[in-house]
This record gives C-alpha cells, structure tokens and sequence, in this order.
C-alpha cells in the first residue's frame, strides 16, 4: 500500500515514509491510496480476541511494511495492563438499549489520546529505522492539555527521541498542568508559553518552517518531528476502536452481523471522527457520524451548509480540547468527498490561509450529508447533561462527551433515527474536576488536584490512579517562555 499527498497525487510514499516525514512538503497530508476492505470473516473473527490483537489486525492492513509479529509486539506493549487500569483496554459502557459508551481514556494519561499515542512512538522509531534515518527525532507539540501529557508518556525514555510540549500557561486544567510539568524521563521538557492555544501552535510552526533552524539542528544530529494528529501513525490506530466497539456490539448481542450503528464523536481537530469514517469506508456498517461541537461549532455550520468559516470570535469553554476553529484532519476528508482532488483541496487550503474561508459544491454537500451529522451543545446544556445523567444513571462523565451525549440526543429528537449509538467518550471526568463539580451544583474555588478527592466523595466513582498520584507530585518543569522565545527553547533543550 501507497500513501499520497492531499495536494498532490505524484508522490507516492510507503506506510513507513509517510509516518517519518509526517507531513508532506506541499503542506498536505498524506492519506492511503486505497482503503482495504473490512470482510464479514474478518470483523467476525475479531470478535473473540483482545484489543491488542484488533489493533494489530487493523494496523496490518495500512501498513504493509511492517510485519505482523512486530505489529503484535507493539499492540502488545501499547494495549496492557497496568498502563491500562481495564482489562477490555476501551470498553463499551451499556446505558440503555440503543445507547453505549465506548470508553477511550483508561490508558496512563486518561484521556482517548493515548490510543494512539501508546503505539505511534513505536511505528514512528520503527519507520525511522527502515527509512534508514540516523538523526535523533525531536518531536514538537504545541497542546490544549491532553495531547501534550500523552505524548510525554509516549515517548518518554523511548531511544532515539526527544520530546518538548508547549502549552498556553492558562489554557489548560490544573489538572493537566501538573500532570505535563510532574512528567519523568530524561528525553523529555515542558514549557508554558505566554499565550493561547493557536499562539503556541503557530510558534511550532514557525519553528518547523524556519530553515535556518532546520540547517543548524541538522549540523548537530537532530530533525523535528510531530506527534500531533496529521501525522498517519496517529490516525491509523484511532480506526480500531470503531472495529472493536462494533466487535462487542456483536459479542453482547445488541446487533447482529451488518447492522448498522451511529457513532457520535466530540469533535476539535477531526482526527477522531475521520477514522470512524475510515472505518465505515473500509466496511464498517456505520451509518451515520455524528460530529459533536461546543460553542465552538464550526465543524457544525460546515455540515449543514457546506461553508467553512473560521472568521468568527473564539470561545474558551468547559471542553477545552474542542476549542478550535481550524480542524486540520477535515482536509483529508474533503480529499476523499471531492474523489481525490488534490488541485480542489489545494484551492480550499489556500482559501483558508489567505480569507479564512472557503465552500465546497453541492456534490460534495450530499456526501457529506448523506455519512455525517452535526451538532453543537452550549456550556449550559454541558453542565445539565453531567448532571442528569448521573442523577439517572449514576454515570460520570467529563465535558467533552457530554458534549457528544447531547448532541446525540438532539440528532435522534430531530431525525427520528433509533439506530444503536455509540457515544465516543475522550476523557476521565477526574480530568476537568472544577468543570464537573459545578456542572453537578457545587461551588467551587480553587482548580486544584484536591478536587479529585471531592469529586470521588461527591459520586463514590473512584478516580484514575495516576491521576490520584498527582497529590504527591510536584512540577519539574517551571518555566514559560513568550511565543517569541519558543525557538531559543528548543535551541537550548537541544545543545
Ligand atoms: C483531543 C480531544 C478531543 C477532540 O478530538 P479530535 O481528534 O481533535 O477531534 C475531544 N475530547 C478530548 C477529551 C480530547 O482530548
């Protein structure tokens, strides 16, 4: 199998260039020539085994370079217990008949980024070998939180690799904050950059731009690399939780072989959501997405009407890893929608750049409209949906998929559509505590880690160990620099 670039069809790379070089020189992503298939056999043969064995089969089938035993023996390393503190590793949480939760944040950081960032350390270090690159990898990460900590656990102590996470100094969770600064490992640095979000992440990308930089880092043995969602060796292991809920779906006797289901995914950057599309390409009988936004609904307005406008005000909201107003990976679909038009795709990036907008044609409106829905969910509605459902349920859930919860329960009033659901659940509650306390009708004062105690008194749900742990840590990492001091950052982590 051959990846290209979404900008351009003429480079034709292997699964192991694709995830060494990450993104492609024209500034596009590089998407899979083809998309295998997903046979009845295949998914049903799944159905017995752990989720270490799912995803290697998935990972299989893109990444043709690699062979199955050293698939097996990263799915192995990546999807264990204790990193794990369950056994079925993403579990399916049942509510009601036709609702589930497939539960995505029992890994070391407790958030769904680990899915992929427990096994993309061991593609990336394996495509670097094979690409026969000698040079140690510095991976850069600008975070709103919970990609920054799970890429640290990632690739920490993890030989040829150095790792350094930016994040806004307040723009994340106290939570999040100590769980980055507290981070062990002797490849690893965390800086607090004096501004936002899309102020850290366009000084990364100032720095991956900056030749000069490139030459100098070069001279002493070093390239930069990313771990953030545009790179294929994230996406791809993202793919197997939607085979795997379908798998248990099966097991339990909600659904029957070809049924369809939905999936609703609180949506930021589209990574998530796109492999759940991968998925359903590949056979998966899905039948719709649900694309779940907060305040921030962009991603919401595009689908209904098929323009996509970021010239809008940005809102920081309980569900801060959905504060975007540029969702990178919707490039990769729109590569698939308008049926591989690198030239189109260019035009809507471009449009991007320079007006912060562009429109796709009809055509592609009724693709989109006939896979996807959207919806968005205010900060009020966040709160009384935390609320009602464990006042209901006694189910505890965090910010972001209470979002999705939401927005699901709108699309089936709208629609009538009763098709099983799953709701993709991205994070631990014990992530965002002061967002969940209140939203449960306590006041709270302070944003600290002891809040993890109050929210376990206050639900008798026992919270993550690593992120109890944090009581008895403190920050290694203390500095901030302004976004204008990212680079000597780097520079000096490097010397
Ligand atoms: C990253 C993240 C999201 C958004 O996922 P995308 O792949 O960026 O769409 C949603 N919820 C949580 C908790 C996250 O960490």
């Amino acid at each position: 199998m051959r990846y290209q670039s979404t900008r351009d069809a003429s480079l034709k790379l292997t699964s192991a260039e694709a995830i060494a070089r990450g993104l492609s020189i024209d500034g596009g992503l590089f998407v899979p020539e083809s998309f295998p298939k997903l046979t009845e056999d295949m998914i049903t043969s799944l159905v017995s085994k752990p989720y270490k064995d799912r995803a290697a089969r998935i990972l299989e089938l893109f990444l043709d370079d690699f062979s199955a035993e050293a698939l097996d023996q990263y799915a192995g390393e990546a999807y264990s217990q204790p990193g794990y503190d369950h056994p079925a590793i993403a579990p399916l949480y049942k509510l009601d008949a036709e609702t589930a939760f497939l539960e995505l944040w029992h890994g070391p950081t407790s958030a769904f980024k680990d899915m992929a960032l427990q096994i993309m350390p061991r593609l990336l270090t394996a495509s670097l070998r094979k690409t026969n690159e000698s040079r140690e990898a510095c991976i850069l990460v600008a975070t709103s939180g919970d990609t920054g900590k799970a890429a640290l656990e990632g690739f920490c102590d993890v030989p040829g690799t150095r790792i350094m996470v930016f994040y806004p100094q307040d723009g994340v969770s106290d939570v999040q904050k100590l769980q980055m600064t507290s981070q062990s490992g002797s490849n690893v640095n965390v800086v607090a950059v004096n501004g936002n979000f899309d102020d850290a992440q366009t000084g990364v990308k100032a720095i991956f731009s900056d030749e000069s930089l490139r030459t100098e880092l070069d001279e002493k043995g070093f390239f930069l690399s990313s771990a953030n969602s545009i790179n294929w060796g994230r996406l791809v292991p993202q793919i197997a939780y939607y085979v795997s809920a379908y798998c248990d779906l099966l097991a339990d006797g909600t659904i029957k072989y070809g049924d369809e289901i939905n999936f609703c995914v609180p949506t930021g950057n589209f990574g998530n959501i796109l492999a759940g599309y991968y998925a359903k390409k590949m056979g998966l009988p899905i039948k719709k997405l649900i694309c779940a936004s907060n305040r921030n609904d962009v991603l919401t307005d595009f689908i209904s009407t098929g323009v996509y406008d970021k010239n809008r005000p940005f809102f920081t909201t309980s569900s801060p890893s959905m504060d975007i107003l540029v969702s990178s990976n919707l490039e990769r679909l729109l590569f698939e929608l308008a049926e591989k038009d690198g030239a189109f795709v260019s035009a809507c990036m471009s449009g991007l750049t320079q007006n912060g907008r562009y429109e796709v044609p009809e055509n592609v409106i009724a693709e989109i409209a006939d896979k996807f829905a959207g919806g968005r969910c205010s900060e009020d509605d966040t709160d009384k949906t935390i609320k009602e459902l464990f006042g209901k349920y006694k189910y505890l859930i965090d910010t972001h998929t209470a979002v999705a919860y939401k927005v699901l329960g709108d699309y089936r009033t709208e629609t009538g559509d009763k098709t099983p659901a799953v709701v993709v659940s991205t994070a631990s509650p014990f992530k965002f505590c002061d967002s969940v306390l209140q939203a449960l009708g306590q006041s709270v004062t302070s944003g600290g880690v002891e809040l993890i105690g109050a929210l376990e008194n206050l639900t008798g749900c026992p919270a993550p160990a690593p992120l109890s742990a944090l009581h008895d840590k403190s920050p290694r990492f203390l500095d901030t620099v302004p976004v204008d001091g990212m680079k000597q950052a780097v520079r000096e982590f490097l010397k």
